[in-house]
């Protein structure tokens, strides 16, 4: 079969679609063929090799996946051979204390599909039946290709960490990215206020027709945590999504109120940041870190957007051989919302 093959670390050229053996599926196992898959900001990390993440070379890359299951190992249940699935990337061991408790995202070798083991960019795939779930009836495989990794993270930072209420104002950094466009999707689903952040007019208009209350672009305003402030009448935030880390850090301290939630998710401008200590016990804020999500968050999530029949957004679906072109789109930040490829 055909799959983008990584052989070692570095830039875009390492990139390469090449044949590769089929996947044999374990028992508790199913072979799914992709029909699309989605492009994160993990598949970045995984390529270079950075912050540690130096994984067994050859690796096929890629976390989120749609497609049709064509083979099933014996111990498989709940599954049958052509059903329309999506994949929950996270991997847990079933077995620890956290896994235990249904804290699949907090197991002690927790890791995700396309890091760990190989991803999803790939004409088929051997996946534990536990992270395969059917598609949403209201999505096509490329939406739902699109859906997973995001939303359930967008899920599990709003909800479960940040205990979001309808009428709450949340804060959202660098709207573009797969996992703030989800955070506003959910955010306005769940009737709260939203304001966004970006560098481009043109992401602000996109995000305020999916629902932004408010835009700043943080390139041109002079003084954003000021806007912020004036926008909420000098209350700040409830909620502050951020994905970005290093960049929008020291703000959120700015404009946050007290009480407020700062849910933290990714760092993708790094992850040294100042934090003002005399704000965080001050206002009595609360920190929280938030990964992925578990399978009962995967199962809620799913039933929230099948009944709103809710869409994720997509910037652009391109074929696998384009693999370079679409990688260098979204680290430009040039996207809005998901990048998909089809397989
Ligand atoms: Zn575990």
């Amino acid at each position: 079969m055909k799959a983008v093959l990584l052989k070692k670390h570095g830039g875009l050229e390492n990139l390469v679609i090449e044949e590769v053996p089929e996947p044999v599926p374990k028992d508790n196992e199913v072979i799914i063929k992709i029909h699309s898959a989605a492009l994160n900001h993990l598949d970045i990390w995984v390529r270079q090799g950075a912050d540690g993440r130096k994984i067994a070379l050859p690796h096929i890359p890629g976390s989120d996946g749609a497609g049709t299951i064509i083979e099933k190992g014996a111990k498989v249940v709940g599954l049958k051979i052509d059903d329309k699935v999506i994949i929950n990337p996270g991997l847990s061991c079933g077995i620890c204390e956290q896994c235990q408790h249904g804290q699949q995202s907090q197991c002690r070798s927790f890791g995700i599909i396309g890091m760990s083991i190989n991803g999803t960019f790939a004409e088929k795939i051997a996946v534990p039946f536990e992270n395969v779930n059917p598609k949403p009836e209201h999505l096509n495989l490329d939406e739902a290709a699109a859906l997973t990794l995001t939303f359930l993270t967008a899920w599990r930072m709003l909800f479960s960490r940040a205990w979001l209420k309808p009428g709450e104002t949340v804060l959202i950094h660098g709207i573009g990215g797969g996992v703030a466009t989800s955070c506003l999707q959910l955010a306005k689903l769940a009737g709260a206020v939203v304001i966004i952040t970006s560098s481009s007019d043109n992401k602000i208009e996109k995000a305020k027709k999916i629902g932004a209350d408010y835009g700043i672009n943080y390139k041109t305003d002079s003084d954003i945590s000021k806007n912020i402030l004036e926008i909420t009448n000098g209350k700040g935030v409830d909620i502050i999504a951020d994905s970005v880390g290093a960049a929008t850090w020291p703000i959120n301290f700015n404009v946050a109120s007290k009480g407020a939630r700062i849910v933290l998710c990714g760092v993708t401008t790094g992850a040294q940041a100042q934090t003002n200590l005399q704000y965080l016990y001050w206002n009595q804020l609360n920190i929280l870190g938030s990964t992925l999500g578990s399978h009962s968050e995967m199962k809620e999530m799913l039933k929230a957007i099948s009944a709103a029949k809710l869409k994720p957004v997509i910037d652009s679906i391109e074929p696998i051989k384009n693999i370079v072109k679409a990688m260098d789109k979204m680290e430009k930040s040039d996207q809005f919302g998901k990048i998909v490829l089809s397989l």
